[in-house]
């Protein structure tokens, strides 16, 4: 669709997959030389190339080279990099006034966001927001809300789950490398249960949601006690844990006994949430209202901005003062939300998500059909995954999923891999993709199962 190029802010970019140096190009090799003396070697890179312009389902390089987009920037963009309501809404928020902080002066950009989060979250009840910075800090403040609105401490989380890289995030996070190794001691209060992972439950995918639910009920009430219990927090889809969707029946359960015992749930949306995976949340797939609920990524099409929600009584809990922050909000975030929110809301992205599930999915099923290596295909929406082992069993295979996404960077599709076992490559796509670029995309995975 050429709508996708006028949808850029910048002058339009060709919406075609380009591959002119070897990867990374000489440019990008010189800025990285200059990028290993300049920035810490903790943070690191997926695709060693300098981004020049993106937008639509591209993303351009310094050398020229045209890499179809299968990241997002982690599930960001999915209104596309740049995008005109984002653009032009985030500008003239600009040339009106950077900052006041929300605490000392307040603006209107940031109760219309709050405004728009009640209309769009789960949930008929009456609602508050509170926004913030990044996803982490947003997980921190639920804790925070749910501490002192339940005066309870301990807080539930599960296996292969992800909330950020902050002390306590990190804490609640479950994989060690690379996101917590030497980096505590950790803050206390943490409980993590079973998840009900299908494709490796022991006793087989049919006995999953029943056998998780029951251990993680049990080990809550056995291990800490359901009336000490503030939160239990969940993905409902586990995004860096490897894209692995609860069985069905497991999130009710969970929510359930939530509920049965005054404990707060919280769905943390912010890889899942904002059309990604068909809806504009992942839980209502399921009938899952959640208590509070945590965005980010995918808000502000690209620009740094997050919020806790929930029922107006748990987010009143804090007293004045108690949440905030010097640039949570900021307004040219809130107006880059806005914009990203039109953008979602004129192009149906929900509806996007849902197709390019349809273009994919059949796809990466045949793909496992004809290739060992692939033991799973899972997800929905644009949130979908490929899980790699080692032919003939299930043991993860993290090197061949490397080097798959080794050959697709070199032949010019951008994609990401994730997983507690570093073998799950996963696909997130701007919703606003073209249809035969996300084909072209899906060639060049082929292409590379076959090179493999
Ligand atoms: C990315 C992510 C976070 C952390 O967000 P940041 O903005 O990186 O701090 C938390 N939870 C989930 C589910 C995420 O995917």
């Amino acid at each position: 669709m050429s709508t996708m190029t006028e949808m850029s802010g910048g002058p339009a970019l060709p919406q075609e997959r380009r591959v002119v140096t070897s990867i990374p190009g000489p440019k990008s090799q010189e800025l990285m030389a200059r990028k290993q003396a300049a920035v810490a070697d903790g943070i690191g890179t997926v695709m060693p190339v300098f981004a020049k312009r993106a937008g639509g389902g591209v993303l351009e390089d310094v050398d020229g080279n045209s890499f179809i987009d299968f990241g997002s920037g982690i599930a960001v963009t999915g209104v596309g990099n740049s995008a005109e309501a984002v653009v032009r809404r985030a500008t003239a928020q600009l040339a009106d006034f950077t900052h006041t902080c929300v605490m000392v002066t307040p603006y209107e950009p940031y109760v219309e966001v709050c405004e728009e989060l009640a209309r769009l979250t789960p949930g008929d009840y009456s609602k508050k927001s509170a926004l913030f910075n990044s996803g982490a800090e947003a997980v921190e403040n639920a804790v925070k809300i749910a501490r002192t609105y339940t005066r309870r401490q301990a807080i539930v989380v599960f296996d292969h789950g992800y909330h950020g890289r902050t002390n306590l995030t990190m804490a609640l996070t479950s994989k060690n490398m690379p996101y917590k190794h030497g980096f505590g001691p950790f803050a206390p209060e943490i409980y993590r249960v079973p998840v009900a992972y299908p494709y490796r439950w022991l006793t087989g995918a049919e006995n999953c949601a029943e056998e998780a639910a029951a251990q993680a009920i049990d080990q809550i009430s056995k291990q800490v006690g359901a009336e000490n219990v503030a939160a239990i927090l969940i993905e409902p889809v586990l995004g860096e844990g490897g894209f692995i969707e609860p069985a069905k029946g497991f999130l009710p359960r969970i929510a359930q006994f939530a509920k049965d015992n005054g404990i707060v749930f919280v769905a943390d949306e912010i890889q899942s949430g904002f059309c990604r995976t068909g809806q504009w949340f992942a839980c209502e797939d399921e009938g899952i209202v959640p208590d509070l609920i945590t965005t980010a990524k995918g808000i502000a099409g690209g620009m740094p901005l997050a919020a806790v929600t929930g029922r107006a009584e748990i987010m009143d809990a804090a007293h004045v003062g108690g949440l905030g922050g010097t640039y949570g909000g900021n307004p040219v975030a809130c107006a880059a939300a806005l914009g990203a929110i039109e953008t979602m809301r004129e192009l149906d992205l929900a509806s996007r998500a849902k197709r390019i599930e349809e273009v994919m999915k059949p796809r990466l099923r045949k793909l496992a059909d004809q290739y060992d290596v692939i033991g799973d295909v899972r997800g929905r929406g644009a949130m979908l995954a490929i899980e790699l082992v080692k032919p003939g069993g299930k043991e993860p295979d993290p090197q061949v999923t490397a080097a798959l996404a080794k050959a697709c960077h070199q032949d010019g599709l951008l994609v990401l891999t994730t997983g507690t076992y570093g073998n799950v490559m996963r696909f997130l796509p701007p919703l606003v993709i073209d249809e035969n670029l996300l084909n072209e995309g899906l060639d060049v995975l082929e292409g590379a199962l076959a090179g493999l």
